[in-house]
């Protein structure tokens, strides 16, 4: 089974991590493990923003993808951005093998509410589900109920299942045949 490595960012919350590592392969037909290295974001942070340069974190998780890797994503907790963009939740190489999400903008608390932690939990399966489907090859979703759905607030999110809808995931099938042929 095709296997998603989870590589914290900075200081993330260790429950969060193994949680994701049970709750992914219920969304996704894959395996997952934590892996045992934390990368530093320090470099990838604008002052003049305040924030975390998302696609300088792809770039640095690139070096350490080893050949047989299939796909890894990190998990962060510190505010992303794009140049063009004033937050992203997460940021995905379309094709793979990297992505980024962070539970920094998915926290009831950045909104001045109460803590839910299964709140965020849920949306941070969404986001990372969402993020791998765009690793796969999967583009946003007309269906707001789907996982692939495009979402620029947590609202949206909330309103997503944790799973992709019938028709991306038969685009996710006939993709993994064309693979599947080509080996
Ligand atoms: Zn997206
Ligand atoms: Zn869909």
């Amino acid at each position: 089974m095709n296997l998603v490595h989870l590589l914290p960012v900075g200081k993330v919350d260790a429950s969060l991590l193994r949680e994701l590592r049970a709750t992914i392969p219920q969304s996704l037909h894959v395996a997952c493990e934590i892996l045992p290295y934390v990368l530093d974001p320090t470099s990838s942070y604008h002052a003049e923003r305040q924030q975390y340069h998302s696609s300088e974190i792809l770039q640095r998780m690139q070096a350490l993808v080893r050949p047989r890797d299939w796909r890894l994503l990190a998990i962060a907790d510190v505010d992303l951005y794009i140049p063009i963009l004033k937050y992203v939740f997460g940021e995905a190489q379309m094709a793979g093998p990297c992505a980024v999400v962070s539970t920094y903008r998915l926290r009831q608390e950045f909104y001045g509410l109460d803590r839910d932690d299964a709140l965020l939990s849920q949306r941070l399966l969404k986001e990372s589900v969402h993020e791998l489907g765009h690793t796969l090859d999967l583009r946003h979703c007309q269906d707001y109920r789907c996982v692939m759905a495009s979402s620029h607030a947590v609202e949206w999110i909330d309103l997503r299942e944790t799973t992709l809808c019938e028709s991306c995931h038969s685009q996710l099938e006939s993709k993994a045949n064309l693979a599947g042929r080509r080996d």
